[in-house]
């Protein structure tokens, strides 16, 4: 049995005919799954019984189930609890940013590479057990099912993808990429569309650069110091600050790309007049964006989100110096829309 979220629709074109059946049956497959999403053989009418009955001994359709889903009340934000074939649990989550123009409504689906991460950053709820798996390729392109087929009733479809849910998407490499071209393929989601964030993983960045890959890169900086980011981002000791910056202007001279730079804000830790200084002068040169994430706090945590004011007055300073610096529009606090958050509730 071959799982069919592994295949492009060429090789779902070429396993179809290479089974003896017309080349139309396979378009018709393609288009219940890939425009209707639709993943019951039953259901999909317009195929006869003998081509049913080959693609429900040969192909595998579904192995993530839907647990739960939480809904915020202008559905903006759609956060699922997703359950493994091996019972392990994943998060994901839709945002939904709506625009007078119904045409360019955008729809994000934040998506997981890993069941748990082993970088254990203090802030994040999905490094406290560290890691337990990596995912296939294919379970994170079905996370990418899952949503359309929700979105279905909203008539629209997922038209970005960023691998900002649980995992460090550089420690699965392999599958990650391999889930990024299935998903640029497939969904017809431009590399322009796809954001990998890594906490700083170099081999991941170099590969990117190397291959010339165009998804766009986020690199989870969160501090201009090693001091400060050996706490944040503990992979930090492997991989020290001036080795990822490095990383990061040979992907810029190899890629022309623009960089983006997520900096968690917390309360009295890394958002000091002498921090914005130190960012600007570490940045300097690289063409980038900085996204500032005030920290969500998880239960009991020692991480405090700073007040509004610091939070402008940080960003302020970063301009002030010449950074392009924008604060990350609160989505999913409500829902415990934070990587991580759900399933660790569910747990208790
Ligand atoms: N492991 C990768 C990608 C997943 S995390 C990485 O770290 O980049 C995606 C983003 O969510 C990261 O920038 C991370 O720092 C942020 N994040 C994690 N926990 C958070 C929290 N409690 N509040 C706000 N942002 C958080
Ligand atoms: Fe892992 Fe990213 Fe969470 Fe850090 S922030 S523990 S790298 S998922």
């Amino acid at each position: 049995m071959i799982n069919i979220f592994k295949l492009s629709k060429d090789s779902i074109m070429k396993k179809v005919e290479n089974a003896g059946f017309p080349a139309y049956r396979g378009k018709q497959l393609i288009d219940w799954i890939y425009n209707k999403s639709v993943f019951d053989v039953e259901s999909m009418t317009n195929l006869d019984k003998e081509f049913k009955e080959y693609l429900i001994n040969n192909i595998k359709f579904v192995t993530l189930e839907t647990l739960k889903i939480i809904e915020d009340d202008k559905s903006e934000t759609i956060k699922f609890l997703l359950l493994l074939g091996d019972r392990n649990t994943i998060e994901m989550v839709i945002m939904r940013y709506k625009d007078k123009d119904s045409s360019k409504n955008r729809n994000t689906l934040c998506l997981s590479s890993q069941v748990g991460c082993k970088v254990k950053c203090p802030f994040c709820a999905t490094g406290t057990d560290g890691l337990v798996r990596n995912l296939k390729a294919e379970e994170i392109v079905q996370q990418v099912t899952i949503a359309n087929s929700f979105l279905k009733k909203y008539d629209t479809k997922i038209n970005n993808v960023v691998f900002m849910g649980m995992g460090e998407p550089f420690f699965n490499k392999d599958e990650v990429l391999k889930a990024a071209s299935l998903i640029k393929e497939n969904y017809e989601i431009s590399s322009r569309k796809i954001t990998i964030s890594t906490s700083g993983v170099i081999e991941g960045i170099k590969e990117l650069a190397d291959k010339e890959l165009k998804y766009v890169l986020a690199v989870s900086l969160h501090a201009p110091t090693d001091r400060i980011r050996d706490f944040l981002v503990p992979i930090n000791k492997k991989y020290p600050l001036n080795e990822l910056i490095k990383a990061c202007r040979y992907y810029q001279t190899k890629t022309k790309k623009r960089i983006t730079f997520e900096y968690i804000m917390i309360n009295g830790m890394n958002i000091w007049p002498d921090d914005a200084r130190q960012l600007a002068n570490l940045l300097k040169g690289i063409d980038c964006h900085i996204n500032g994430i005030p920290v969500n706090s998880v239960s009991d945590s020692e991480f405090e989100r700073p007040k509004k004011k610091d939070i402008y007055s940080f960003k302020k300073m970063c301009e002030k110096y010449g950074l392009s610096f924008s604060i990350r529009e609160e989505k999913g606090t409500d829902i415990e829309g934070a990587c991580g958050q759900l399933k660790n509730k569910e747990r208790k």
